[in-house]
């Protein structure tokens, strides 16, 4: 079956609570591709590549585009899309329109919504979903990014100054054990050993999607970017009930600096303080209190199972240098400097990567 043979995926996609991750690989060459293939290949192609935007809600990260890649003795350019899940009605329309059903080898799909859209997929579109584990697909996906693209893992120098760390490379060739902590709209945590040897050891429900739940709520935003951007502009400290404010200063029995958060949104059970409260502040707060919470889980997983380095991915940590600043100093400060944050470039598109590969083997 010549068809069957030559038939690859170019496309990954991992449909999360909030966001749907389209990886699509451009082949170099489409003369490799069967007639009818070839055509159906066109049409999306010139659909996806025409536009940086699609409709109101999707995105191509062109930043994160990796070029000159190969997959499957292939060469070609990898794309990065995404929307929100709650548009998929939307793609699927999409799919209908620009002859997704055209694709032999059908869509590789992870997440949640690959289950959940699988029927739809097959009765609307004509297409179908080969599914996968969305952690076996993140871990591969980790892999294979890190392997081919030379500045992918990165940490804050100096964690301890917020003021003044920098964003430095990183070289995660021999990374055995870590720990992946993936912060979507809830939290897993694994422990990885090897490139095939993991466990999911913990977990949060207190994740991504608390943060904008809590903050749309608090503050009336309606987007990520909205409430990240009132977060910048805010001070949690007119929110939260800090160790001063109780013992007026350290608490040095314990080693417990006057600034470090004794109760978080502990300064709104009074009245004023809820009146002179701002919309930046609440967000402010929102964020460090969810941010704070998964990087403590973290660290606890970190030391049962007796790991040093924590690579922190999902879309929670895009355009939120905040969270990502805090967990570095967290990690470094709590354990004193035995713990290592790491963060990689492609923060959420790893399931979607993983899930083109899973088909490859
Ligand atoms: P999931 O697979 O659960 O959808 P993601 O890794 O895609 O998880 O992360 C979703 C989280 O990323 C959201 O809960 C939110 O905190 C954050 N986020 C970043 N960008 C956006 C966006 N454009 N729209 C919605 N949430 C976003």
């Amino acid at each position: 079956d010549i068809q069957g043979r030559l038939a690859m995926p170019l496309f990954g996609m991992d449909i999360g609570g909030t966001l749907t991750k389209l990886v699509y690989f451009e082949p170099a060459n489409f003369d490799e591709f069967d007639f009818a293939e070839r055509e159906t290949l066109k049409t999306i192609h010139k659909y996806l590549i025409g536009n940086t935007a699609y409709g109101k809600t999707g995105i191509r990260d062109v930043h994160l585009e990796l070029g000159n890649q190969t997959i499957c003795g292939r060469t070609g350019k990898i794309h990065f899309i995404r929307f929100p899940t709650a548009q998929m009605s939307a793609f699927i329309e999409l799919a209908k329109l620009k002859n997704f059903s055209g694709l032999a080898s059908g869509i590789c799909a992870t997440g949640g919504g690959a289950y959940m859209f699988e029927e739809v997929f097959a009765k609307e579109v004509l297409l179908q979903l080969h599914k996968y584990d969305e952690l076996d697909c993140l871990l591969k996906g980790i892999h294979h990014i890190d392997r081919h693209n030379p500045c992918e893992c990165y940490y804050f120098s100096n964690p301890r100054d917020t003021e003044c760390c920098d964003k430095l490379p990183f070289n995660f060739h021999n990374p055995y054990p870590y720990l992946v902590v993936n912060i979507g709209s809830g939290v897993s945590i694994l422990s990885v050993r090897s490139k095939t040897d993991y466990n999911r050891v913990s977990g949060t429900s207190l994740g991504g999607g608390t943060f904008l739940g809590l903050c749309c709520l608090l503050t009336g935003c309606e987007t990520f970017e909205e409430a990240i951007g009132l977060a910048s502009q805010g001070d949690s400290r007119n929110i939260d009930k800090l160790v001063k404010d109780i013992y007026g200063g350290d608490y040095g029995k314990f080693g417990l600096k006057g600034d470090t958060v004794a109760c978080s949104f502990g300064q709104m059970i009074s009245q004023e303080k809820r009146d002179a409260a701002r919309k930046e502040d609440l967000a402010r707060a929102t964020l460090v209190t969810l941010t704070n919470n998964i990087g403590s889980i973290a660290r606890m997983c970190a030391k049962t199972e007796k790991i040093e380095r924590v690579v922190f991915v999902g879309n929670f940590l895009r355009v939120n240098e905040i969270s990502m600043k805090l967990l570095s100093y967290a990690m470094d400060y709590w354990s004193d400097g035995s713990l290592k944050a790491l963060f990689l470039q492609h923060e959420g598109y790893f399931g979607a990567m993983g899930c083109l590969l899973e088909y490859l083997q």
